[in-house]
């Protein structure tokens, strides 16, 4: 039976079983581990080279590109939950064209779509719709929107879209449940089977993650290297990639509970590179420049830039009530529709020429498409 059939009765560690997981886990856990500086520093300089072997001097860039901020879940440490305030959106087509547009004159072949999870508002039939409406001029177009059914997939494989991200947020499903509060969303297995519905509909370009702040870290780390140690076998056709998102203010002021710190989200991105040395790495400026700068070497492949993390955040587009001028002695106070704040606001050259610094080729279309 298909694994995306295989949800009754299943779970995450019945899908996933430890006892059949390859030795690259056993690597990623004792690379895990809390470890001297010098340790990690001689780590750093492998996960570089080996960086370098697989993926070149090149680092691929992308742009986020958001469709709607409405949402049916509650889902605490996210600024599009239901039940925060804050102006609410779906852009037309002809808004996400335009936005589109402004992007690929940034130089940006490959757009992210993202959306909150709205079933009428975010319907597949739209999705469909943005695709086919981008596909004469943007050629690499990803989604990061509700899970949904392989069928589903394949009509927008047909559209012309090439890959998909889900994050499962928290592969523990006690934890997934208390922060995942109402919505479709709580189906945590739903979730957690997506990649390979996608994979099955026809999808080869995957990105799966965790948001870092939820659990301890190494826990979190070693489930999400188990996804993706499964997935590498089950969609051996598929070019994987791993995010490693942290929690950035937003909405509702949701206040991480174990927050990664910047030298463990290093150790990660190192733990990850060595232990699967084909996969992708992504890295979005939920992170400052500074610290971007310094992780591109040790394992990152692709990242985004310019990001706005709100519908319309490009053009303007969709944009609907008109600013109120604050009286001069009130603090400024802007209406947001963003899902969380950034925090590299670096525009897209700025981001590609430190790149040429640090002597690597800012890539804004991936060629592999072409050429598979
Ligand atoms: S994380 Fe996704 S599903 Fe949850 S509230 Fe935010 S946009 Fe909606």
């Amino acid at each position: 039976m298909p694994i995306a059939l295989q949800k009754e009765a299943a779970s995450f560690d019945s899908l996933y079983p430890l006892e059949k997981a390859s030795p690259r886990l056993a690597r990623l856990k004792a690379y895990l581990e809390p470890m001297p500086r010098e340790k990690l520093r001689r780590l750093a300089i492998a996960a570089q080279e080996l960086t370098v072997r697989h993926f070149g001097r090149t680092m691929r860039l992308f742009a986020p590109l958001y469709l709607s901020n409405e949402c049916v879940n509650i889902c605490q440490y996210c600024g599009f939950s239901r039940t925060n305030r804050l102006e609410r959106i779906t852009l037309s087509p002809e808004e996400v064209e335009k936005e589109a547009r402004y992007l690929t004159k940034q130089g940006f072949r490959h757009l992210l779509l993202v959306s909150g999870e709205h079933p009428k508002k975010v319907s597949v039939e739209y999705l469909i719709e943005c695709v086919e409406r981008l596909r004469p001029f943007v050629p690499e177009i990803s989604l990061e929107v509700a899970p949904l059914d392989t069928c589903d997939y394949a009509r927008l494989v047909q559209a012309g879209l090439d890959g998909m991200v889900i994050y499962q947020e928290t592969y523990d499903p006690e934890s997934y449940a208390c922060w995942h509060v109402a919505g479709p969303k709580r189906d945590f297995l739903y979730r957690l089977l997506a990649p390979v519905r996608a994979y099955e509909a026809g999808i080869r370009r995957i990105g799966i993650g965790a948001l870092f702040g939820l659990t301890p870290w190494q826990e979190e780390a070693l489930r999400l290297g188990r996804h993706l140690d499964a997935l590498l076998r089950q969609c051996w056709k598929a070019f994987l990639t791993v995010s490693f998102p942290r929690i950035r203010p937003s909405a509702g002021n949701f206040v991480a509970p174990f927050p990664l710190a910047d030298r463990d989200l290093i150790q990660l991105v190192i733990a990850f590179r060595l232990s699967f040395p084909q996969v992708g790495l992504v890295l979005s400026t939920r992170e400052t420049p500074a610290l971007r700068d310094a992780l591109a070497p040790v394992g990152i492949t692709m990242m985004s830039a310019g990001s706005r993390t709100d519908p319309g955040g490009y053009t303007g587009a969709g944009l609907r009530t008109v600013p109120i001028r604050p009286a001069p002695t009130a603090p400024a106070k802007r209406e947001t529709r963003e899902q969380f704040a950034i925090a590299d606001d670096r525009s897209p050259e700025e981001v590609a020429a430190r790149l040429q610094e640090l002597g690597y080729d800012p890539v804004w279309k991936d060629w592999e498409r072409c050429t598979s």
